[in-house]
């Protein structure tokens, strides 16, 4: 039987960013996945920090993001080629099709067992299958996570609404209700997505409600005319899970899912070489179980473990924000670019999250400021000071 030196269980962006390094750097990897397609559309920013991977970025465009009025933003905005990204992260790696239904820890290291009957045998096993786990544990959370919900049409054109480029939220609203959100993105194949968003929320709206309101913005209910319809529901408040534990997480299965906007994939492309090359000292290790912790701790360094509480307290404060929402956003993206777009990433400084939270705190209008200090105001207070 081979031993590998790492088993990436999971062929999504994680698993993949991660045995690409790993690979690089020398380390016997194999990853195993179900080799399904990369449904979801990515959006990243092409803000200079994705290095190679920003070549995938298929469409970038200028956007806009509209509350009481229109913010143009820097950089621009686009959505992954995910046929391009994958086939950079998987060359040269061995893929190995397969269900993974469970795994052994033994002295040596871990054992991936398959549906199939067969198995994979690694000294270190990292679980990157996404967000519900096949065999990390995630940290156990009594009440279920708010809910970031959307419903979107990819339409051959670009309807008439909010301009003719990206957009990023419109927070006009085209009917009485929950206050919800326009997203308009230019695919990689020329087509465009149209979608209506609920930020994350413990009372998501229906989906014949998004759909009804985004009828309601484009004139007419397109569903009819659409290419695709997508029924985004991404769990929110991701937990850190416990960094003591056998196999270790990393992507959405490490909760890399940012608390505030549901994203996770340029996270684990900016962390995958971080972590690979934790991976690659570690493996000298001779416990198993000291390996996984010095890896896990390359997955979740103190200061991302700080920064996530801080986000933790963002989302709290959206969730109150109701209709302010697009007041909020104002004062948000009325900040220079450099305070506002570290707060969009799960591995800025403490430093950069509590200074956009203090900058848009002393922009934001009265109504909304009250709505933030509503849930935590002691926290608030230490954060804004
Ligand atoms: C509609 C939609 C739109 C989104 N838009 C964005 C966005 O714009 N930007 C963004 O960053 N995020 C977005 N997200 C969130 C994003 O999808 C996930 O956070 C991202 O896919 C996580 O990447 P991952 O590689 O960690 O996990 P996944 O992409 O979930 O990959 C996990 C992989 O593991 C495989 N797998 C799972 N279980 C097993 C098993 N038992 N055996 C073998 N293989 C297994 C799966 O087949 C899958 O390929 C969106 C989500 C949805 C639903």
């Amino acid at each position: 039987v081979t031993r590998h030196q790492l088993v990436v269980v999971g062929d999504g962006p994680a698993g993949l960013a991660l045995a690409h390094h790993t690979h690089q750097l020398g380390v016997d990897t194999v990853v195993v996945g179900r080799g399904a397609p990369w449904a979801a559309t990515y959006g990243a920013w092409a803000d200079g920090s994705l290095g190679a991977y920003e070549a995938a970025l298929a469409v970038t465009a200028a956007t806009v993001a509209v509350g009481a009025c229109e913010h143009r933003l820097q950089p621009r905005y686009g959505v992954f080629d995910n046929e391009q990204l994958r086939s950079m992260l998987a060359a040269g790696l061995t893929i190995r099709t397969g269900h993974v239904a469970g795994v052994q820890h033994f002295t040596w290291g871990s054992r991936v067992l398959l549906a199939d009957g067969g198995h994979l045998d690694g000294a270190v096993v990292v679980d990157a299958s996404g967000s519900q786990p096949v065999l990390a544990e995630p940290s156990a959370t009594r009440e279920p996570p708010p809910m970031q919900t959307a419903y979107g049409l990819v339409l051959d054109e670009r309807p008439q609404v909010a301009g003719d480029g990206v957009v990023l939220m419109d927070w006009r609203q085209p009917q009485a209700g929950a206050a919800t959100f326009l997203y308009v993105v230019p695919l990689p194949d020329s087509t465009w997505l149209v979608e209506e968003t609920s930020l994350a929320t413990n009372t998501p709206p229906p989906f014949g409600e998004l759909r009804s309101r985004l009828a309601a913005r484009l004139g007419a209910d397109l569903t009819a005319n659409a290419l695709h319809v997508e029924h985004v529901a991404i769990p929110m408040r991701p937990r850190i899970p416990s960094l003591d534990q056998p196999v270790v997480g990393f992507g959405a299965a490490a909760g890399y899912v940012h608390p505030a906007t549901g994203y996770s994939v340029t996270a684990s492309l900016r962390a995958a070489s971080r972590v690979a090359a934790a991976v690659d000292g570690a493996i000298r290790e001779p416990d198993p179980r000291r390996r996984a912790r010095a890896i896990w701790h390359e997955v979740w360094p103190a200061e991302a473990r700080r920064v996530r509480a801080l986000h933790d307290f963002g989302l709290r404060a959206l969730l109150d924000l109701g209709p302010h929402a697009g007041q909020f956003f104002d004062a948000f993206f009325d900040q220079p670019t450099e305070r506002w777009m570290p707060y969009l990433r799960i591995d800025a400084t403490v430093g950069e999250i509590t200074a956009a939270m203090r900058a848009v705190f002393r922009a934001a209008p009265w109504p909304v400021r009250r709505r933030l200090a509503l849930r935590n105001p002691s926290a608030l207070t230490r954060i804004v000071r």
